[in-house]
């Protein structure tokens, strides 16, 4: 199924292409019965206040536990299947296990809110409000203002307008939304303006080398400010050391998220991780600006 577009209107049989296209099928057959083996997991990974030292919630992110192969990260098997319905499958199989954990964690007395991550497709789909409304209905005693949606900036929203309505709806139901990797679509300026999100999680590509590079401080304060000026909170991800996290803070950004504090882990091993976590002593410290 050569996509037929622009200039290359003539295909020629492509013996690699079609191995790639097959391959993608098989892939994709593998991925429908590792669903229903129940291969995918969750892990989850802590967000923290820098300042009070409290942790605020935490993101699911989807593995897949392979029987041969391991563990294998969403880079893997989410661009195999995003264009097709299974992404919405798996997407909501995410949603429901989320709050399955939360409902578990809840009944150990760990209230958190957890994070999830919503791909284009799943968010444009018509009825994608009455479909969490399903999912919710599972778990019914759970407040949905624990679970929040993360919108991925360089997921292509082909009618901003729609999204736009879809997360206000979301938001009457009290599911707040954040924009994910904020800063690196080509529209970041359209999303805050035309979206109604609650958050913005700041791309781990600017944390990571904000320390050494100026042009990188100089858009951490530049979407600190906006962020202000728009009322919207800020998560800066990919937080991998201490100072990162005190220059941050210090900066004016309080929650975090990032190797630094904790790698995602999975459900099991969530609550330990709370009652044994410090803060980072650096956080403490006044001589890193
Ligand atoms: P994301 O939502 O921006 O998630 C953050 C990614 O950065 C995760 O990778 C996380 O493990 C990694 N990370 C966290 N802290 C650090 C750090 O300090 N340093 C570095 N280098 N990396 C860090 P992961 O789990 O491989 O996920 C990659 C992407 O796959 C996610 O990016 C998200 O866009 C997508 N994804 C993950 N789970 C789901 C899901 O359930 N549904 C959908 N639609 N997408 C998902
Ligand atoms: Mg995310
Ligand atoms: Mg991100
Ligand atoms: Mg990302």
């Amino acid at each position: 199924q050569a996509k037929l577009s622009g200039r290359n209107r003539y295909h020629v049989f492509d013996p690699d292409q079609d191995k790639t296209i097959r391959q993608h099928h098989e892939s994709q057959a593998h991925i429908r019965a590792a669903l229903a083996a129940g291969e995918f997991v969750l892990h989850y990974q802590p967000k923290v206040n820098m300042r009070t030292g409290a942790v605020v919630g935490a993101e699911a992110l989807v593995r897949w536990q392979h029987p041969e192969q391991g563990l294998l990260f969403p880079g893997t098997f989410l661009p195999i299947i995003e264009e097709t319905p299974l992404a919405i499958t798996l997407g909501e199989y995410v949603i429901a296990t989320a709050l399955h954990q939360m409902k578990a964690w809840q009944a150990e007395g760990l209230t958190l809110s957890v994070s999830v991550n919503i791909g284009a497709r799943q968010l444009q789909q018509p009825d994608f409000i009455e479909r969490l409304k399903a999912l919710h209905a599972a778990s019914p005693d759970l407040p949905l203002t624990q679970l929040e949606l993360e919108i991925l900036e360089t997921s292509a929203l082909q009618d901003i307008g729609q999204v736009s309505r879809v997360l206000a709806e979301c938001r009457a139901l009290g599911i707040s939304s954040a924009i994910d990797d904020f800063g690196t679509g080509y529209s970041s300026l359209t999303y805050l303006k035309r979206l109604p999100v609650s958050m913005l999680k700041i791309d781990q590509s600017f944390v990571r080398d904000m320390l050494d590079d100026p042009d990188d401080m100089a858009i951490l304060q530049g979407v600190l400010g906006l962020a202000r000026a728009f009322g919207r909170d800020v998560i800066a991800e990919g937080v991998e050391s201490g100072v990162h996290g005190a220059v941050l803070l210090q900066m004016g950004c309080e929650l975090a998220q990032g190797y630094g504090i904790a790698r995602p882990m999975p459900a099991g091993e969530f609550a330990g991780w709370v009652r044994n976590w410090r803060p980072d002593p650096h956080w403490m410290r006044q001589d890193f600006v």
